[in-house]
């Protein structure tokens, strides 16, 4: 897309993806600013590999403000040691380390949304040379890739691994396969707004195994929220066969099986069409019939004008809400799934 791929990657690092061992390092991005004209900024990158087999690839950090993966995985970089695996570990825990350290979804050094400039630009923003990175030097080495990733500031959800619904059957039986393993409390077989650009899309075209997930959101996380992040990451490297024990299902912890959901179509998303002040009217995580209302917005600087109501438009699960107390038109009020029946 524009990028000079022949030539490598503008971005060094100082691991070997190559060497047994573990590894604690950084990607050095070239970024000469008016307080540092020679600076660099430094991606942290683990590497845990033992002898041959599976390459798993963890993200944290692609969006600056959902927590769960960047703190999980931080446990996991310092706690694993490669004699614990057959095959190779690679951990990114702060993917858009620009928007982690802001804690913002987007970088506010180039403004962009690293889950939309995949598959990058070498000659390109620090946002998209990170992203060139991962897609020429990284993902071609992955066999798995999971990007730990929850609503953010502006949005929660209910705690999910989340994959696509896939055109190849096998790939869509194995990512099915690694969803189950994660064992959150639901399995969101999402249908994208807008696909393009995002590190998922970039892996389902090599053919390679991708989940996210989405656990909670609000800009925090919970013990809930950590915990299956934790566990998730766990059972991931057990079902892959790193590590040589048994995946811990959620029923093996006297908790429900993971419920599988999807979005089936348009009617699921309810977007909002007033700026105002948002009433929600159902919370997140309770099923609703079409037509029931699951939210208000109120018009603040015009007491006479009557709230608008928003309805589900099908019926569901509330598997998202709008998180901030203020509302805009455009932006996304709530999302519902419904069960779905994989064989
Ligand atoms: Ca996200």
């Amino acid at each position: 897309m524009g990028s000079k791929r022949d030539k490598p990657s503008r971005v060094t690092s100082d691991v070997d993806l190559t060497a047994d061992g573990k590894q604690f390092g950084y990607l050095s991005v070239p970024h000469s600013r008016n307080d540092s004209a020679w600076g660099s900024v430094r991606v942290p990158i683990v590497v845990a590999k033992n002898g041959d087999g599976p390459t798993v690839f963890f993200t944290g950090g692609n969006h600056g403000d959902e927590y769960e993966g960047p703190i999980a995985l931080l446990k996991l970089a310092r706690s694993l040691e490669a004699s614990q695996i057959t095959g190779r570990v690679i951990i990114m825990p702060a993917l858009n380390l620009p928007a982690v350290r802001a804690g913002t979804r987007l970088s506010p050094i180039d403004g962009l949304n690293m889950n939309r400039v995949f598959p990058g630009v070498r000659e390109g923003t620090v946002t998209q040379m990170i992203a060139d990175y991962v897609y020429t030097t990284i993902l071609p080495h992955a066999d798995v890739v999971v990007d730990i990733h929850a609503g953010g500031k502006t949005m929660s959800l209910v705690p999910c691994a989340v994959m696509h619904q896939l055109e190849d059957k096998a790939l869509m039986d194995h990512t099915m396969a690694a969803l189950l393993a994660f064992g959150a409390p639901f399995g969101l077989v999402l249908q994208e707004l807008d696909s393009e650009g995002m590190l998922d899309t970039a892996v389902e075209d090599m053919g390679k195994v991708f989940i996210s997930t989405e656990l909670g959101g609000g800009g925090t996380v919970t013990t809930d929220t950590v915990g299956i992040a934790d566990s998730g990451i766990r059972n991931i490297l057990c079902h892959f066969g790193l590590i040589d024990e048994t995946v811990i299902t959620p029923q093996a912890r006297g908790l429900p099986a993971t419920r599988l959901m999807h979005t089936p179509d348009e009617d699921c998303l309810v977007v909002a069409n007033d700026n105002g002040l948002y009433e929600i009217l159902v919370d997140l995580g309770r099923e609703v019939a079409a037509g029931t209302p699951i939210g208000r917005i109120h018009f603040y600087e015009t007491p006479e004008r009557a709230p608008s109501l928003y309805k589900a438009r099908r019926s569901g699960m509330i598997v998202h809400r709008h998180v901030p107390g203020l509302i805009q038109a455009g932006d996304c009020l709530a999302l519902i799934a419904t069960d779905y029946d994989y064989s």
